[in-house]
């Protein structure tokens, strides 16, 4: 394989820039300096951790592991004790690079900790080692954990080959190129903040300026200042959505972007419909797992019909993509209406689950891997998520009815600022349909007729919910992604 990242092969003097977290910043002469300069304390370790803080140093360890061919699991400095136990028993890297400013848990006081003195260096006679050979491109570049939506995460062994793949795939169904700038602003422990948000641009040889925290301001002054693409997970295109009425930079900022993308979860309707009424831009979605990186996605090349809102587009190139029902049989029809579970294979998938031969071959059909999530095809081909088997596909009263249509119908109502909905077991039904909502004015909330007949009205009668719980906030993780399984414990 080529190189993973053609545009550090240059040089020490390449003026380009490459990496931004604030106002910290680095040449691609500047990062590939940095990164060798770490190399040569990681050769022979099998594989190490990095303290995934939204810094430029996390920037520098996982290009440095990457270039040295030592696979990098991501860490979330926020997760809890537990997971964070669990993750480290279950990886057992042979050290952690953090920043220097990094606080660090007990968890990992037993490992030997490797500092990523960025600027420092910069001063220092620590000459950068060798740019090492290019390791085999089955090699594994990335240990990353699943987000725990459904159970405990699980570590995807990601070889170099998937992650270059899905980077060219994507680039080609985005016309990414090293003219593009993202502007970011994702946690970088997961897929869509690491491998998307950061090793994109690099392996594009354009650039990334990561904001730390988001902020619609933030979002608007990049994107007004030369930042061409915004990638977000729908809370953040929530938030936009909710301060465009009384931003109007905002939304020209917006409309001149060239790209803007969401992912990870669904978008809501409701938000993709009002970014579009205030800016004249459809958010485009694309979808994907931590096992598989990116398999489908809206093209820009598409047309209109293919950015219409809910539909994750079309399958990237090199992604196999089939329906199947629930006895394996795959699903031919592009009828918009018949539903399976996706299954998916290419070269973007992962080699499997650390230490978990038993969940592996569970996910797979043959060479098939079993994505758990549902979806119809429409006739154009594009396909549309209905949400996950086991927490978002009600059987009640003989339908199979997807959450998320639910979901989106009630979040039309204006006395809802957020909702989900689950099935509970029901004597009569199979399944019966429970929305839980978080009101607008928690001092006047909807009652559950008028829930119940609105969903009725927009959608059909058996879809209504018939249990409707108030809450103040819906459980959700560091991505956004509402914690299902949280809402019945
Ligand atoms: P776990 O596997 O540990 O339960 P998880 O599935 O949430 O957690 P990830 O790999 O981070 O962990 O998330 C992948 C899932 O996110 C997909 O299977 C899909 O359900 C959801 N997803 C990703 N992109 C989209 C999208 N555009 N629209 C709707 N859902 C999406
Ligand atoms: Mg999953």
């Amino acid at each position: 394989m080529s190189a993973l990242f053609p545009a550090l092969v240059p040089g020490p003097d390449d003026p380009r820039p490459a990496v931004r977290f604030g106002d910290r910043a680095l040449t691609y002469g500047e990062l590939r300096a940095a990164a060798l300069r770490l190399t040569p304390r990681l050769a022979g370790a099998d594989r190490v951790a990095v303290w995934a803080a939204p810094e430029l140093e996390t920037a520098v360890a996982v290009v440095a592991a990457l270039l040295a061919g030592v696979p990098a699991v991501p860490l979330n400095p926020k997760t809890g004790e537990r997971e964070l136990t669990h993750i480290v028993t279950d990886s057992a890297p042979a050290l952690v690079l953090a920043p220097p400013s990094a606080e660090l848990p007990p968890v990992l006081a037993g490992l030997p900790r490797v500092d990523i003195p960025v600027e420092a260096d910069r001063n220092t006679t620590t000459p950068p080692g060798p740019l090492p050979p290019e390791p085999d491109a089955e090699s594994p570049a990335l240990i990353v954990y699943t987000s725990g939506t459904t159970g405990p995460p699980k570590g995807a062994v990601l070889p170099r080959r998937a992650v270059a793949a899905t980077l060219d795939a994507l680039a080609d169904a985005w016309a990414w190129t090293a003219e593009d700038v993202l502007v970011h602003a994702l946690p970088l422990f997961h897929v869509h903040g690491l491998v998307l948000g950061v090793l994109g641009p690099l392996r594009r040889g354009g650039s990334v300026r990561h904001l730390g925290r988001f902020t619609t301001e933030g979002v608007a002054r990049e994107l007004t200042s030369g930042a061409t693409m915004l990638f977000g997970v729908p809370t953040m295109y929530h938030r936009i959505a909710e301060s465009l009425d009384t931003d109007t930079g905002l939304a020209k900022a917006l409309a001149g972007a060239r790209l803007l993308v969401s992912g990870s979860a669904a978008l809501p309707l409701h938000d993709h419909e009002r970014i579009a009424a205030a800016t004249g831009r459809q958010v485009i979605e694309r979808y994907g797992m931590t096992e598989t990186l990116m398999q489908c996605s809206v093209r820009v090349d598409g047309g209109a019909a293919s950015a219409r809102a809910g539909s994750v587009g079309v399958p990237l190139h090199g992604v196999d993509l089939r329906l199947v029902e629930e006895d394996g049989t795959p699903i031919t029809a592009y009828d918009g209406e018949t539903v399976g579970e996706i299954q998916v294979r290419g070269p973007n998938l992962f080699t499997g689950y650390l230490n978990r031969p038993d969940a592996t071959a569970a996910a797979f059909d043959g060479d098939w891997f079993r994505t758990g999530d549902m979806a119809v095809r429409d006739p154009d081909g594009s396909v549309r998520l209905v949400g996950r088997k086991a927490t978002d596909l009600i059987k009640s009263g003989g339908y199979k009815i997807g959450a998320g249509e639910i979901e989106n119908a009630l979040l039309e109502h204006p006395a809802v600022k957020e909702a989900a909905v689950t099935g509970e077991p029901d004597p009569d039904l199979g399944e019966r349909i429970v929305a839980w909502v978080v009101p607008a004015d928690p001092g006047a909330p909807p009652s559950a007729r008028e829930l119940a007949d609105h969903v009725a009205a927009q959608l059909a009668p058996h879809k209504r919910p018939r249990t409707v719980r108030l809450l103040d906030a819906l459980p959700r993780n560091d991505l956004g992604k509402v914690m299902k399984r949280a809402l019945h414990a």
